[in-house]
């Protein structure tokens, strides 16, 4: 059967991370989180001092973004590849709330994405891809077989979101959570370079009432339906 690639886009917390592993694990493909990329590329810059106490050294991060090097690699217990930044596991360190208050303000920054892209499109060079982002579909792979944008209510979103931090031992206020999440939409649809838009051949998942199983039969269809039709 061929091997197609999946592009997963929608705004934070929606899901695209928990289908996007599921897709991955069950077609033998691989899974690539863009946006941890774009999280590894703020802790560099929070380690550096390039982002403190909300002031953002714009200059200082662009002279050093060449010594910043992302890797993944697969974690045979968790099931997904873990992202690491110049050789140490950073998956723990990017998740927080820190890094999820300064990181659409990296990722609007047109050298970022540049490079970051760059190597995503090398990621899925090979096809046989899953990876969910905001430009995913529009940018990244433009001619992706199947494109999908998640959506759901900003509250859903953030109770989601708010529920994960808390699992992993956060002290976190749900009103924070929503705060961050509504911030983020708002900075990554509005920025110049590349923001995140539905593309125009993308098929929308509102799963703000879908199950997670509902949601993977819903879309593991619609990916059977493309590789046939591929396959005519
Ligand atoms: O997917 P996640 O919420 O972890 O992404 C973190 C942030 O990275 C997003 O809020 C967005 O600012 C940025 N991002 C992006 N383009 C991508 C993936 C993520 O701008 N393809």
């Amino acid at each position: 059967m061929s091997r197609i690639t999946i592009a997963i886009d929608g705004f934070s917390s929606t899901g695209k991370s928990t289908i996007a592993k599921q897709l991955a694990k069950h077609l033998g493909y691989v899974y690539v989180d863009s946006g941890a990329m774009y999280r590894a590329v703020t802790y560099f810059a929070m380690q550096h001092g390039f982002i403190s106490n909300n002031h953002f050294d714009l200059n200082g991060l662009i002279s050093k973004l060449n010594d910043v090097n992302i890797s993944f690699k697969f974690n045979e217990t968790l099931g997904f590849a873990e992202v690491y930044l110049n050789g140490i596991n950073i998956e723990k360190e990017i998740r927080t709330l820190e890094v999820s208050g300064y990181v659409s303000r990296v990722a609007a920054v047109p050298q970022v994405r540049t490079q970051m892209v760059r190597q995503q499109k090398k990621l899925g060079a090979q096809k046989g891809v899953v990876m969910d982002g905001r430009d995913i579909g529009t940018v990244v792979f433009p001619n992706a077989e199947l494109k999908l944008f998640m959506t759901a209510s900003a509250k859903t979103r953030a109770l989601r979101r708010y529920n994960e931090l808390l699992e992993r031992g956060d002290a976190v206020s749900y009103e924070a959570v929503l705060k961050n999440v509504e911030e983020r939409d708002f900075i990554d649809s509005n920025r110049k370079d590349s923001p995140l838009v539905k593309a125009v051949d993308a098929i929308e998942i509102d799963n703000s009432n879908l199950s997670i199983e509902e949601q993977f039969d819903k879309i593991l269809s619609l990916y059977n339906e493309v590789v046939s039709n591929n396959s005519l």
